[in-house]
């Protein structure tokens, strides 16, 4: 299996993103992504969303395509796409962590970027790896729902 991760960041087009509307997205990208076998994890602060996509490259290719064209963000940048050994979310269709700006801000490496307000859109490679192993091996794991 040709497995890969795919790592974007956006923004949101409403400004006021509710819990509900966020419940919604999570909801329907759940059900799809179980279909296609789909994992993964999603962040949403300052506006901005961090997402991260695993699975068989055309799949994600696919979905990551049909992500960009959803009227609920824009501005996507893609970040990082490469070849995976396995999932880091193998057991999430779509990990949504309940963390606070200031609980990412206790990340080493990232104090700065979330003290003064950055949003996902200012992360280069660099410092998306640094979340990505937050969450992937770090202590924010457990708090992925
Ligand atoms: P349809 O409901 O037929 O959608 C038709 C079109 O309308 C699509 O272009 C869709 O993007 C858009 N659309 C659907 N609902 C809304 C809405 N409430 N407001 C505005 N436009 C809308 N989907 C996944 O399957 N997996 C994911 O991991 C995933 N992650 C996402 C992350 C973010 C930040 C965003 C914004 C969306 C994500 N989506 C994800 C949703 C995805 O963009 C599609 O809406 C979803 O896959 C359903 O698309 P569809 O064409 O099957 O359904």
């Amino acid at each position: 299996m040709d497995l890969v991760h795919c790592i974007y960041c956006s923004a949101s087009t409403n400004e006021a993103l509710s819990s509900e509307e966020l419940e919604v997205l999570l909801e329907e990208s759940r059900k799809n992504n179980e279909a296609l076998n789909v994992t993964g994890m999603l962040l949403y602060h300052a506006g901005s969303f961090f997402q991260v996509l695993e699975g068989e490259r055309a799949v994600v290719e696919g979905i990551y395509d049909k992500i960009t064209k959803d009227s609920r963000h824009a501005d996507l940048i893609k970040l990082i796409v490469e070849p995976i050994e396995e999932r880091a979310f193998a057991k999430w269709t779509m990990g949504y962590p309940r963390v606070s700006a200031a609980d990412l801000a206790t990340i080493p490496g990232l104090n700065d970027f979330f003290t003064k307000g950055g949003s996902f859109l200012e992360l280069e490679e660099g410092r998306a790896k640094t979340l990505l192993a937050a969450f992937k091996e770090g202590q924010w794991r457990s708090s992925l729902e």
